[in-house]
């Protein structure tokens, strides 16, 4: 893997991570690009304990641009995009339409008073994960899937320890379903400035488990899970694909590396190598499912800082559509109260992903 760092013109980061064999990436960002300014407020909920990041400006941001317009492919002569290069094989930039930025401040703690907002510092990154604007991540080779992983490890070491940054989200969302603006293969990574409700959540049972038991709690549902059999989709020797016991989602599959580890960077190069295929047939598994592309969201969920003997990571993948024509929506149940209501057995989703 072979990595080039550079600066837009708005002075935002880009960086390429390509194949070792393609030619230098000296291309300069030639637009006229007004600076980046944002007027993001962190606030804090103090009945949920939960931060909201209030991020008004992104209501401004480019919605399904054309294909001629698409600010990820490589620029052309009639389409200067954010990628100055005219070809590329993975490319990392910060947003330009960030819900934070700016790490490098001081983070803001839990039970600030009533009224007060503070500045939502913190960093988002886009990733393309090809050049190919009518491709999709199932469809890559896994040499590509490699150097995708290559570059969340990179940017994982990268943001991890940044003064204003508690945790880091690598995830992807796909399918105008689910509110994707960009057509676009790519993903983004999210340098929180608070540690998320969802992580606090379990890191808190976590926690609890450890206590009464003296055992980690990831290592225990693991084990359940291998010993069960029932939910388990694809089993290799450094991951298991499953789908948990109490899914929210219509297809939700959980992956784990065998050996637990806290983060990206840790990972093992046979875990690394055995990722890369078996992530792929899941996709396939998931776009088998009703023989239409499915709607996705994935993310590697990954210890904040100061959690590493704790924090197992884990990928979730999961699903909103239920039937071929049929979505799951948030509705009162899980919008007003967070309580899901799942139509679809954990048992027969996996059944019918194993057999997909
Ligand atoms: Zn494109």
């Amino acid at each position: 893997m072979r990595k080039t760092t550079t600066t837009l013109a708005d002075g935002r980061d880009l960086i390429y991570f390509d194949e070792d064999a393609r030619p230098p990436r000296t291309a300069h960002d030639t637009r006229d690009l007004p600076s980046v300014h944002h007027q993001s407020e962190l606030r804090y909920d103090l009945l949920t304990e939960t931060w909201v990041t209030i991020a008004s400006h992104r209501q401004d941001r480019i919605y399904l641009p054309t294909d001629e317009a698409c600010p990820f492919c490589p620029s052309s002569e009639h389409n200067l995009s954010e990628i100055p290069e005219a070809d590329y094989d993975v490319v990392v930039f910060e947003n330009r339409f960030p819900s934070f930025s700016g790490a490098g401040a001081t983070a803001p703690r839990a039970g600030i008073g009533n009224d007060e907002t503070l500045p939502a510092v913190g960093r988002c990154e886009v990733i393309c994960f090809t050049s190919d604007h009518n491709s999709s991540f199932g469809a890559l080779s896994p040499d590509r899937v490699r150097l995708i992983l290559d570059a969340w490890v990179d940017r994982t070491a990268a943001l991890t320890g940044h003064e204003g940054i508690a945790q880091i989200y690598c995830f992807e969302n796909r399918g105008p379903e689910i509110g994707v603006t960009e057509q676009h293969p790519h993903g983004q990574i999210y340098g929180y400035p608070y540690i998320t409700p969802r992580t606090t959540r379990v890191l808190a049972a976590v926690r609890r488990h450890a206590l009464a038991t003296g055992k980690n709690l990831f290592d225990e549902v693991l084990a359940n899970e291998q010993d069960d059999g029932t939910r388990v989709v694809i089993a290799g020797e450094h991951w298991t694909a499953f789908v948990p016991h109490a899914a929210k989602w219509p297809f939700e599959v959980h992956l784990y590396p065998t050996i637990r580890v806290p983060n990206l960077t840790a990972l093992s190069d046979a875990a690394k190598t055995e990722f890369c295929s078996l992530y792929l047939d899941l996709f396939r598994r998931f776009d088998a499912l009703f023989g239409i592309p499915l709607p996705y969201i994935s993310g590697w969920h990954q210890a904040p800082s100061g959690t590493e003997e704790e924090f197992a990571l884990h990928l979730e993948m999961f699903s909103i559509r239920r039937t071929a024509d049929k979505l799951k929506f948030l509705a009162g149940s899980e919008s007003g109260m967070d309580a899901f209501i799942s139509d679809v057995v954990p048992e027969s989703a996996a059944e019918r992903l194993r057999s997909a």
